[in-house]
């Protein structure tokens, strides 16, 4: 593959598509001298911006963005002329870029690539053409875009129109006069948005057939922004740079301003910046927790919404107008150009089809369950097989006759949305689970070109010449990517983002959430980490580091870098006291999770004195008694409080519907071991002998705890069983300290970074216990008898030191006859699960927990 081949039919590398990224990787592959055949079933360059040509056609990212930025003279020889460039200055300047570099000779036009087949002995593809020719290549590159693919209009009738029929997707390049006409628009999307108000112009009559309203804002098109001219003109590279490594593609200061906690005039300012901005990057950015937070969310949709009325005049048509059946930014939210104000022109009607849905497209127009419509031409904006569907459809068969369409059956599955499993030397570019249609396209490009290139230079060097994922990799790749979708409103939304506007397509999460940032580090750490989650063979031999690059939670690892940021001491450095002060500032501001019926706070009698409690009461629809759960906070026997914990009070509260007792214990180093545990147990006797007074039901009680609270949880129930009460009908161990030994695998691999280090363990371990008692049972429970012990359920963590023991615990429970529940915290830390409403991930977990609670209190025969 060194030099360019030159066997006719034979080719290092194919690319198919030739818009934005088919260009840019030709020229790529290219400059690293590999002979490249591209093809397109279009007839000229353009890709996106050869099909959609309809009116009003524009990008929808400011054209300063909007751009190559690999050459610095290309830059510098083109200008664009508008905010957002229409379709035809679009299309021009990709025919410059492919002039420019003299692009075309390799591309052959008007050709689909039908099918392409991985041949195992010969490390090569075939591909065959729509034209019957066959051509093999090393490397088979699909640059075919993510919006490519026309969905088929799910409409009934849809053939028997005798009038004009046009796609927005496919739209005649000699243009429409519409003058005079009786029109019909379906779809309401970006595409219908911006063709809609062109159309109004010329037609005679106007009628659009809204399914689904969608928000949009006003593009305030015009000049390029001159603010952004500024700075590429002050310095290029550091705009470039601050792009690659923001959030979308588009450089932005991110905001820290959530819309649930900001004051009514905060909130009304930064929406009508956003507002009078006019770009997507600024509506979507308000607040930060707009895609998180359903109630931050509704203040920005409310205010779209008080817009969409106070622009057009007949309340009815306002309010059909108005996105009521989804969050703001879980479908692709619009640009417009007088999109709204089109809706105050006599000769324009809005259809809702919710309320009168299409029946059929007849012969002369299209029927619905209440009127029929004569038109002369109908325009279908319906959208398009999103993402996967151009992938899909082009016949892509890889080892062991394993097809594309067949693999991804129940939805796409790639590493990094680059490459698949099966499938050797297929590159897609902005494939699915890269971060692709939820940004800057440009900029996404750019990076998965050259991280392809530089793949094959490094494969070059290193004499190999194929690559593919493993299933590994993949799988945990496919599973970050759902992670980061699941934290956010979008898997919320029937979007085309989920499969959902394509009747029977699988229900996915199809883009990569977590940032163009956050993606490029991923990719980059793959490369560093010598290609890791890569197999590479060739006649420099084989090599691959299996793994995965992303297993912590994504909003685990935020919190873990806002942490970081703010320059803390480490708590094994401090004293008691200063440790307990520290805690307590950097939980004043977190949210302090749900609202529960009743929060009562009291003493106990403990052994050496009184303990503090408080009593959480479930809301809900009973009066009656209640379970009981006695609780003891985390805080390695020396730090913590009631208030430290409350909030996950409040959550195994609300999840279980028991009462929760929170019982303070004594700490140490004050009062050192087995202060805290004898406390624990005397709660315990204290909550089942007063269970009526607590509001419990007699004989239900079970004991909770997180870390060292779930280590006196553990240990009262051994003590209970020794002094043969009270009955504990469960117990629920958080990430339990249940040994002192810290040389487990856990502590290898957990012990730095994650906030509970082993430092900090031990320096617990040293305030609580001495070395001599560190292997008593009611220190290290796991080193106990373990017969006749209530049902469990622990958490394991998997960035904790504490998940083997936790995990030990589990083993050995169930060893001598106790039902366990083992609940893993997948991606989580010691600290992540009990963050309530900050770790959003979270919260599947804690569901679990819940209903661990609620099983622990049902007869023993019900499930
Ligand atoms: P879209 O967003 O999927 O919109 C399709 C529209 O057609 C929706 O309103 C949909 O309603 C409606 N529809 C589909 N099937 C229908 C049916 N059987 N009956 C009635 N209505 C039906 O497609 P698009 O507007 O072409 O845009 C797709 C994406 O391309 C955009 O989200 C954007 O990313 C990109 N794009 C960008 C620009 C730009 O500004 N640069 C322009 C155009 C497109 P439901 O919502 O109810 O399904």
């Amino acid at each position: 593959m060194n030099k360019p081949t030159s066997i006719p039919g034979q080719f290092d590398a194919v690319v198919v598509g030739a818009g934005f990224s088919g260009l840019y990787m030709l020229y790529r592959l290219r400059q690293l001298g590999l002979s490249v055949k591209g093809f397109d079933s279009a007839g000229d360059v353009g890709g996106t911006w050869y099909w959609n040509r309809y009116p009003g056609a524009r990008c929808d990212i400011a054209t300063p963005d909007y751009t190559y930025s690999f050459d610095p003279e290309l830059e510098k020889e083109w200008t664009w002329s508008e905010k957002y460039a229409t379709q035809p200055e679009i299309l021009d300047y990709l025919r410059f870029v492919a002039d420019r570099y003299g692009l075309r000779p390799d591309i052959e036009f008007s050709t689909t690539v039908t099918s392409a087949r991985w041949d195992e002995q010969e490390k090569r593809w075939t591909i065959t053409t729509g034209r019957g020719e066959e051509i093999r290549c090393r490397y088979y590159i699909m640059a075919t875009g993510c919006l490519s693919m026309p969905k088929s209009p799910d409409i009934e009738g849809v053939g028997r129109f005798g009038g004009q029929v046009y796609f927005t997707s496919r739209w005649p390049h000699e243009g429409v006069d519409f003058t005079g006409q009786r029109v019909a628009v379906i779809g309401t999307g970006s595409s219908g948005i911006q063709v809609i108000p062109l159309i109004a112009r010329q037609a005679s009559q106007l009628t659009v057939f809204q399914r689904t309203p969608n928000f949009s804002i006003p593009a305030h098109n015009g000049p390029a922004p001159a603010d952004r001219l500024k700075q590429l003109d002050e310095d290029r590279d550091g705009y470039r740079h601050a792009a690659r490594w923001s959030r979308i593609g588009v450089p932005n200061e991110p905001t820290d301003v959530l819309g649930v906690t900001a004051s009514e005039a905060v909130r009304r300012e930064r929406f009508e910046a956003a507002w009078r901005q006019g770009e997507l990057v600024g509506i979507v950015s308000v607040f930060a927790d707009q895609l998180l937070n359903p109630a931050s969310n509704d203040i920005v949709a409310e205010m779209i919404r008080e817009k969409v009325r106070s622009i057009v005049k007949d309340s009815e048509t306002a309010e059909a107008l108005c996105p009521k059946d989804h969050y703001f930014g879980t479908k692709r939210p619009c640009l417009d150009t007088g999109y709204f104000d089109t809706y105050n022109l006599p000769h324009v009607r809005l259809v809702d089809l919710r309320k009168q849905p299409i029946v059929s497209i007849t012969e002369d127009g299209i029927e619905t369950a209440e009127e029929s419509f004569g038109f002369d031409a109908i325009v279908y904006a319906t959208g398009f097989d999103a993402m996967t569907g151009a992938l899909a459809a082009a016949d892509v068969t890889g080892r062991d006759g394993l097809s594309l369409k067949e693999k991804w059956a129940a939805g796409p599955s790639t590493y990094l949305g680059l490459m698949t499993a099966g499938f050797p030397n297929f590159f897609m570019l902005t494939g699915p689970g890269s971060p692709s249609v939820l940004s800057n396209m440009a900029v996404s490009i750019e990076q998965h070109v050259d991280w392809v290139a530089g793949c094959l230079e490094d494969m070059r060097e290193a004499g190999l010449d194929t690559i593919e994922p493993t299933e590994l990799a993949e799988s945990g790749w496919n599973q970050h990517v759902q992670d980061c979708g699941a934290i956010t409103l979008m898997p919320t939304a029937n979007s085309w983002y989920m499969g959902a506007n394509v009747p029977g397509k699988p229900r996915v999460f199809l883009p990569y959430i977590g940032g163009v940032d956050a993606y490029r580090q991923a990719c980059d750490d793959v490369v560093e980490q010598g290609y890791l989650g890569f197999r590479m063979t060739g006649p420099g031999g084989a090599r691959c580091r299996d793994g995965v690059i992303r297993r912590m939670q994504p909003d685990v690892a935020m919190v873990l870098d806002l942490i970081a940021t703010l320059g803390l001491p480490p708590m094994e450095t401090l004293s008691a006291d200063d440790a307990r002060a520290l805690l307590a500032a950097t939980a004043a501001n977190r949210p302090p999770g749900p609202e529960v019926d009743q929060v009562t706070d009291g003493v106990i009698p403990g052994p050496a004195g009184d303990l503090p409690y408080r009593l959480y009461r479930p809301a809900g629809p009973s009066e009656g008694p209640r379970p009981l759960v006695v609780y003891f906070h985390g805080g390695g026997w020396v730090l913590g409080n009631l208030d430290s914990d409350d909030p996950l009070c409040r959550d195994l509260c609300e999840r279980s519907g028991a009462v929760i007792v929170s019982v303070n214990y004594r700490h140490a180093p004050e009062d050192r071991f087995p202060a805290a545990a004898l406390d624990a147990f005397a709660a315990v006797q204290w909550a089942d002998a007063n269970a009526i007074e607590l509001g419990g039901i007699p004989g239900q009680l079970a004991v909770a705890g997180w870390s060292a609270g779930a280590n006196v949880a553990a240990v009262a129930c051994q003590l209970a069983r020794d002094a043969g009460g009270p009955h504990i009908s469960g117990q629920l161990l958080i990430c339990p300290v249940v040994d002192s030994d810290l040389a487990r695998p856990s502590y290898q691999e957990n012990g730095d970074g994650y906030i509970l280090t082993t430092a900090l363990m031990k320096w617990f371990w040293d305030h609580y216990a001495d070395a001599a008692d560190r292997g008593d049972p009611r220190a290290a429970p796991l080193r106990g008898d373990l017969q006749g012990l209530p049902p469990a359920c622990i958490v394991a963590a998997d960035f904790d030191p504490l998940r083997d023991e936790g995990v030990g615990y589990a083993r050995a429970l169930e060893a001598a006859g106790a039902p366990v529940r083992l609940a893993r915290a997948r991606g989580h830390t010691h600290t992540s699960v009990t963050m309530v409403d900050v770790v959003i991930s979270g919260a599947p977990v804690r569901a679990e927990i819940g209903e661990a609670l609620r099983n622990f209190f049902l007869p023993p025969n019900r499930p």
